[in-house]
């Protein structure tokens, strides 16, 4: 049966149609290309294309010296450490695989979590289910937690209303604000802390990709390390528009506390985005992104630090403004470290949602090598490594 004409180009559209929403639902969508290419190109090479290995220096290897319990005689004092809440259960399990599955089960380091009501029975159970090493379960004195007494709530809420309308995230969540001030200055005065030198910060919902065959705790004492990041980042400067103003008043008391090879170049630079250091009054906003840090407390616990965090809480703006504990600690050690006691772990797979570290190792699975974000094209201008590999270095 012959079938008209009108017909046959219909049912044809009707084909190509069919294809092209096929097409529209099965296309590949991340990372947004065009856009994101046009970006990274007005950017420096990103060393991550580069091949990574091992970081030089001295280096520990796994070995037996590593074994649960009290045969492993090659830890040092350090812990894995985790703030997170009972719901955040299986997220907490997620990051706790991956960190074992690259890392951890080679050195058995001990899991230290802290909340600040206690951990369900479940929790405990499923968690210290996934390692073979110690895991501790830690609550939060309340005098750690708690908003201090010289915070005026009605200011208090007053200030976050005019946050939020300006859209800084979290701002009228008080609890986001008690937890960025608990990791900003005492989550390292916690009792159950108090023989450990070193951590490494592990949320919830993390993911690491690559192998990493050496003990990290051993890398920053044997190589004279303070701090180690994966990821350096702009922060939002609606969140924290005093916090330089405050921090140049307090080195304008103590300047004795300023180290002479600081990284003030990387902490007040106004070229790559004028208009964060313009609204930042004074701070790029450049930060290292604190969900990851491999860090020695002996700088959290020194009379520079302690001094400068305490100026900065008596102003109350961890709650008045929502100043995060990333950009607190980075000017911190910015200020008053060696930068060249700053480590960039460019060996570690990680990410946090949005952002990723990826090297260019065959250690390395399930993420992309040099993929900095897997969002929105426009998350590519949070991208402030360039700044520090200009100003301090790539290694
Ligand atoms: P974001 O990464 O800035 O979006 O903030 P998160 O919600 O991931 O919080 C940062 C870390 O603090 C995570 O490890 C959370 O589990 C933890 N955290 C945040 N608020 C609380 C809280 O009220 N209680 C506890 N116990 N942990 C919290
Ligand atoms: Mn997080």
């Amino acid at each position: 049966m012959a079938i008209a004409r009108p017909v046959r180009v219909l049912g044809f559209a009707a084909v190509v149609m069919w294809f092209f929403f096929i097409w529209q639902v099965l296309k590949p969508t991340s990372p947004p290309k065009h856009k994101a290419k046009e970006i990274i190109k007005s950017f420096e090479r990103d060393p991550n294309l580069d091949p990574t290995g091992e970081p030089e220096g001295i280096l520990v290897h796994a070995s037996e010296e590593y074994a649960p319990g009290p045969a492993g005689t090659a830890r040092i004092n350090a812990t894995l450490l985790a703030l997170v809440r009972n719901e955040e259960l299986n997220d907490m399990l997620s990051s706790m695989r991956d960190l074992e599955r690259t890392w951890n089960h080679k050195f058995n380091y001990p899991w230290t979590f802290f909340n600040d009501v206690p951990f369900t029975e479940e929790f405990k159970k499923k968690t210290q289910a996934l390692t073979k090493a110690e895991c501790r379960y830690e609550l939060i004195p309340k005098e750690h937690w708690a908003v201090p007494e010289w915070i005026n709530m009605d200011l208090y809420k007053e200030s976050t209303q005019i946050l939020k309308e300006k859209k800084v995230q979290y701002a009228d969540m008080i609890s986001y604000h008690q937890m960025c001030r608990w990791n900003s200055g005492l989550f390292y005065h916690h009792p159950a802390l108090a023989n450990t030198q070193y951590y490494w910060r592990v949320e919830p919902k993390v993911h690491f990709f690559c192998d990493v065959d050496y003990d990290v705790f051993r890398y920053m004492q044997d190589n004279n390390k303070t701090y180690g990041f994966t990821i350096n980042l702009y922060d939002s400067p609606d969140s924290i528009p005093t916090l330089w103003p405050e921090t140049l008043k307090f080195i304008a008391e103590h300047p004795e506390y300023v180290h002479e090879n600081n990284a003030m170049d990387w902490l007040t630079d106004k070229v790559r985005r004028p208009d964060h250091n313009k609204k930042a009054n004074g701070y790029s906003t450049c930060h290292f992104w604190s969900n990851f840090e491999i860090a020695d407390m002996s700088f959290w616990r020194s009379k520079a630090y302690e001094d400068y965090f305490n100026h900065l809480d008596r102003t109350g703006n961890f709650f008045y403004e929502r100043w995060g504990d990333a950009p607190v600690h980075s000017i911190g050690l910015g200020l008053f470290e060696d930068k060249s006691r700053i480590h960039w772990f460019r060996d570690i797979g990680y990410q946090h949602i949005p952002f990723f570290n990826c090297p260019n190792s065959p250690k390395c699975k399930g993420c992309v090598t040099g993929r900095f974000t897997d969002g929105e094209s426009f998350l590519y201008r949070e991208d402030c490594r360039p700044n520090w590999f200009k100003f301090v270095s790539q290694g």
